[in-house]
């Protein structure tokens, strides 16, 4: 059963309803949802889902199912379940996943101020990091934090297309990370445009202008192994 995936037309949306198509052990699956799952380098989301009695279900994380497009609504411990065919209210902890969009999003500026292959990549609500196959001594935290802020300062929107496979495999130079191939198979691949900075494949949620970012800090930069060194950053604000 896929789910359809209201985050991703419109990643502002906090609050939703839905029905409860299935109760596994591993989690709640429902005809559409608002939350993100983990994937992508990007944490869940949490949040709750409202029954119609007022009960609530704390939902501690969100993660992909088996089947494409199947998302596990991952209970607290000791949280009641629903029973399917049941109408819930959907609310997502919209301050966390704020803070997961500015993050997101300002590695994708990030990655066009370091140019070096991604290797891998994390966000987290409080830092995000990547990984680059670099040499070290072509890091230098203070000029990463300062170009960083440049372009997000510009304010430039954000955009979502969509190209066809095949138009991906024609420009195999907008994959910058190695460790994560975009997905394949159902023919077409969603792409985050920042006009004149970024534009690479992502299935993620992002903001839509990269002012809203405001600026990031580096934290730190160190070797995670012989090809890795990893880019630690987080909200200036936070
Ligand atoms: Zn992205």
């Amino acid at each position: 059963m896929s789910t359809e995936l209201l985050f991703r037309d419109d990643a502002y949306r906090s609050t939703a309803s839905a029905r409860v198509v299935a109760v596994h052990d591993r989690g709640i699956e429902l005809d559409a949802t608002i939350f993100y799952p983990q994937g992508g380098g990007q944490v869940g989301d949490t949040g709750v889902l409202l029954r119609e009695n007022g009960e609530r279900i704390d939902i501690a994380d969100t993660r992909k199912g088996d089947a494409p497009d199947s998302i596990l609504h991952v209970p607290a411990a000791a949280t009641r379940q629903p029973d399917v065919g049941e109408t819930l209210s959907l609310e997502i902890d919209w301050a966390r996943r704020h803070k997961l969009m500015r993050l997101h999003t300002a590695l994708h500026v990030m990655s066009c101020v370091v140019v070096a292959p991604v290797t891998g990549g994390n966000i987290a609500p409080d830092k995000a990091r990547l990984d680059f196959d670099i040499d070290m001594s072509l890091l230098d935290a203070e000029r990463i934090e300062r170009e960083t802020n440049a372009l997000i300062a510009r304010a430039v929107p954000t955009e979502t297309v969509w190209i066809t496979d095949e138009e991906l495999d024609a420009r195999p130079e907008l994959v910058k990370t190695m460790s994560v191939q975009p997905p394949r198979g159902s023919g077409r691949v969603r792409l985050l445009r920042i006009a004149g900075i970024d534009l690479q494949p992502c299935g993620g949620t992002h903001v839509v202008n990269i002012g809203e970012i405001g600026a990031i800090r580096v934290l730190k930069i160190r070797s995670e192994g012989r090809r890795n060194r990893r880019v630690e950053i987080a909200l200036a604000d936070s």
